[in-house]
């Protein structure tokens, strides 16, 4: 392989890659548990980390370690663990590094199961939480205590968009000498480098863009090699939310395409943001791509493009969100994201039914908040979907 630096669409295609004797085209699937060992010392050397080489797939794989290698490529880490779902990636990034006594601020605007796992999972482990409002730097700063080790946050959060500033809240994390993790899937690696902005650790869900085309679910955590070994590698190893190597095959294949798919989307988005904007019967538009995002200034600084995803509220609440979801005959109703085929939700009963009214108000989702996923679909097609559906709110 070549000594040349290559760009991200380049490596995404060929970063990785072990080829074997045989010299295929397509990555190998591994599909192996064990690797057997040509003599009881070869074993032992192994083990003992003298001689190079597979052990054990919850360890590593020979499939599963060139989509890591690619995947640190593309972000620019230098060391990965993936992961068999996002969840694993996110509570594996968070739990790995923590243990009683310690403390976590998190932004409270936060995918479903992740702050089920800061709210609910970590008290159980004597671990403190106290959430603060993403957005207000100030609430970050007074919320950091002594014995805070972590910080986390996602942006754009779901389902919301909002932003956070996050080379600003990884100043103050390092000031406290604290850990930052970002949950980056909203923005995919394409369109925002926490790792560049101050951030110690990434975790994704490749379930989301990375596959692409509703496949297999699978997560990644990025970060230093010198956090990983510390923090990650026996957590890891030991507690096994190792990616199958069959889903890594799949999501190799979907890097290959990642740009492609995610600039398209992107581009649909925005032409959709626009069009939504004008309607009538439609409240607010939040799209990171616009110039009315409550944080465009922060999304021109951190963020390549405004990425997949577009919130919207109907004035018509709970009532004219249904309709307009019912009336929809492309854009399927599905908690999915980041996939080929368009989906939408109505985050108040589905992915955050399970916070308090209260919270929900608080987070902004209201009876009318709807989350459009952005497809590969012609966004014509899209566009007069959702006017049709409009039309019968
Ligand atoms: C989907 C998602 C997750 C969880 O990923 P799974 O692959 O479904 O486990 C975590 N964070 C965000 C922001 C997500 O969108």
């Amino acid at each position: 392989m070549t000594t040349r630096k290559l760009k991200a669409a380049t490596q995404l295609v060929h970063g990785g890659t072990a080829r074997s004797a045989y010299g295929e085209t397509s990555e190998a699937l591994y599909l192996t548990q064990g690797f057997v060992y040509d003599s009881a010392e070869a074993a032992e050397a192994r083990f003992k980390g003298e001689e190079p080489g597979f052990i054990y797939s919850r360890y590593a794989n020979p499939t599963t370690e060139m989509f890591e290698k690619r995947m640190c490529l593309l972000e620019g880490a230098e060391d990965a663990r993936a992961t068999a779902s996002g969840m694993a990636a996110v509570s594996a990034a968070l739990m790995c590094q923590l243990q009683a006594g310690d403390h976590v601020v998190s932004a409270r605007a936060l995918f479903g199961s992740c702050r089920w796992v800061v709210e609910q999972l970590m008290p159980r482990y004597g671990i403190e939480v106290t959430f603060v409002d993403g957005r207000d730097l100030s609430a970050w700063e007074q919320a950091i205590r002594p014995n805070t080790r972590v910080l986390f946050l996602e942006s754009p959060t779901n389902p919301t968009l909002e932003v956070v500033d996050i080379a600003a809240v990884a100043a103050l994390s390092r000031q406290a000498g604290a850990t930052l993790v970002v949950d980056n899937v909203f923005a995919t690696p394409l369109w925002q480098r926490p790792l560049e902005l101050g951030a110690d650790v990434v975790a994704y869900s490749a379930t989301k863009h990375i596959d692409g085309q509703g496949r297999c679910l699978g997560g990644i955590i990025l970060s230093s090699k010198d956090w990983i070994d510390e923090h990650l590698h026996d957590y890891f190893r030991h507690t096994g939310p190792s990616m199958s190597p069959f889903n890594a095959w799949t999501l190799l294949k979907g890097l290959e395409t990642l740009p492609l798919r995610v600039a398209q989307q992107t581009t649909s988005a925005g032409r959709i943001a626009d069009i939504l904007a004008d309607e009538a019967k439609i409240a607010r538009v939040i799209y990171p791509g616009r110039n009315d995002h409550p944080q465009a200034a922060i999304c021109a600084r951190q963020m390549q493009a405004g990425s997949t995803m577009v919130a919207f509220e109907l004035k018509g609440g709970k009532a004219a969100a249904y309709a307009l979801q019912n009336a929809l005959e492309i854009i399927r109703i599905s908690n999915n994201l980041g996939d080929a085929k368009s989906l939408i939700t109505h985050p108040a009963t589905t992915t955050h039914k399970n916070l308090s009214e209260d919270i929900r108000t608080e987070l902004g989702i209201g009876p009318g908040l709807l989350r459009l996923s952005v497809g590969l679909e012609d966004v014509d097609d899209l566009i007069e979907d959702l006017s049709v559906a409009l039309s019968k709110v």
